[in-house]
């Protein structure tokens, strides 16, 4: 990047952004806040306000003794990665800026991007699991995510032992001590426990607290990574509660508009670098106008999140009650104590991703569904706009009977992610959908 403002008016011109103020007279800045500026410095820029788009595939050494230590660093010689902009297949101005705030909300020390969610979480495990290695994992996870571990990781001899999300710290000690047998038997280690909370479309909670005790007392030094995608980054901040890295489809709440595709994993550098290096070799880093996006995005998660979760309350409180209605899979209204214990101590809000029972199955269903005028009938969810599904037949229809009997997807389940349209709105339109059925 060539600084374009005249030397003579700036001595001491700067590749690196100025560390970003973090703090006013001792008080720590918030995130929103911080999404206006932090890693980008407009005088980098001709001035820019917002970050420029960075579209170029390398970057111009300012010497041949920086591009050295650069590759240094990128090459793993020198710990901590390269200290300049090199290649964009490692990084760029874009992706650097996006990073850095992603952590701000995680409070992590690092973050990467990914060109999606899927990307993230297949090189994070790849950069942990070797062969004859085990992997735990809390279950259901997002059904790509369950068919890495089963299906691809298990052809380099990684196989898996997984428990309910729930589990207790009793069943997480013998869940842990069962894969470090396994593990030993099979001459590898338990390369990382792997969860998702909550779960997909169950909405059951893990609890991440009783699993990093049972990790300090049976595998220590093994990763605990959590899939953070329905929460966070306002609703759950899995790091505060002993997880060591945090996985985000970035395509859901974080972009929020459902018009683009990325993923990230934040968490503290030593957890991170391996991660690094293994996306330098292969690539699957987020372009620059996605990275770019994405920044727009962070400016509003916040009063998106918040709305959407407002929205979610008032829609869910009228669904509660409404007689064609057998129940709802709702972080609001937890009937199980186990959950409700779990929730109180791990998240700050409902969100608004949940389940809503309808009495009878499949057809029931289906009316309601086809005749929403304001929700749109699509997968996905967390954008501005409330989006409907049916699991049974859609997202989990190649599952078998078995397995859903057990995760409780039944053919009366609708799947709804609400967004920040007018609750009134909304309701009235559930409310005549409802009619149909
Ligand atoms: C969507 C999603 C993913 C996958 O993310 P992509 O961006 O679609 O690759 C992973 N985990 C959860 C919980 C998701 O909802």
């Amino acid at each position: 990047m060539t600084d374009a403002v005249d030397a003579a008016q700036t001595p001491t011109p700067r590749r690196k952004p100025k560390p970003a103020r973090r703090e006013i007279g001792g008080r720590p800045l918030k995130p929103s806040t911080l999404m206006m500026g932090h890693g980008f410095d407009p005088v980098l820029s001709e001035g820019s306000l917002k970050a420029p788009i960075f579209l170029t595939s390398t970057f111009a050494f300012e010497s041949a003794a920086a591009g050295k230590r650069h590759f240094e660093g990128i090459t793993g010689l020198r710990e901590g990665g390269a200290e300049g902009l090199v290649y964009s297949r490692f990084n760029g101005p874009n992706q650097e800026i996006l990073e850095d705030r992603l952590a701000v909300w995680d409070g992590a020390e690092d973050a990467l991007t990914f060109s999606s969610g899927m990307t993230a979480i297949c090189i994070l495990m790849m950069a942990y699991a070797n062969q004859n290695d085990v992997i735990v994992h809390s279950g259901p996870l997002y059904a790509a995510t369950e068919g890495f571990v089963a299906k691809v990781l298990s052809r380099f001899g990684v196989t898996y032992v997984d428990f309910p999300a729930g589990a207790t710290r009793e069943e997480l000690d013998e869940v842990l001590a069962r894969a470090g047998s396994e593990a030993a038997q099979k001459g590898g280690k338990v390369a990382m426990i792997y969860l998702e909370s909550p779960a997909n479309p169950t909405n059951a909670l893990v609890d991440v607290e009783a699993v990093r005790a049972a990790r300090d007392a049976n595998l220590a030094g093994c990763p605990i990574a959590i899939d953070n995608t329905f929460l966070g980054p306002l609703w759950s901040r899995p790091l505060d509660h002993g997880a060591d890295i945090v996985a985000y489809s970035l395509t859901k709440y974080v972009g929020g508009h459902s018009d683009l595709v990325a993923g990230s994993i934040a968490g503290a550098k030593t957890w991170i670098n391996p991660v690094r290096a293994l996306r330098n070799t292969m690539g699957g880093i987020v372009d620059p106008h996605t990275a770019w996006m994405l920044l727009r995005s962070l400016e509003t998660v916040e009063l998106r999140m918040q709305r959407a979760g407002e929205n979610a309350a008032k829609v869910c409180a009228f669904l509660r009650d409404h007689p064609k209605v057998e129940g709802l899979g709702y972080l609001g209204f937890i009937a199980d104590p186990r959950q409700q214990d779990i929730y109180d101590r791990h998240c700050l809000g409902a969100g608004s991703t949940f389940s809503v029972f309808i009495k009878g199955g499949e057809a029931e269903c289906f009316a309601f569904l086809d005749n929403l005028t304001i929700a749109k009938l699509a997968v996905s969810l967390g954008g501005t706009e409330t989006l409907a599904s049916h699991p049974a037949s859609m997202t989990h229809l190649s599952v078998p009977q078995a397995r859903k009997d057990l995760l409780g997807i039944t053919d009366n389940l609708v799947r709804i992610s609400v967004g920040i349209e007018d609750a009134d709105d909304l309701i009235a339109d559930f409310a005549q959908a409802l009619e149909h059925v």
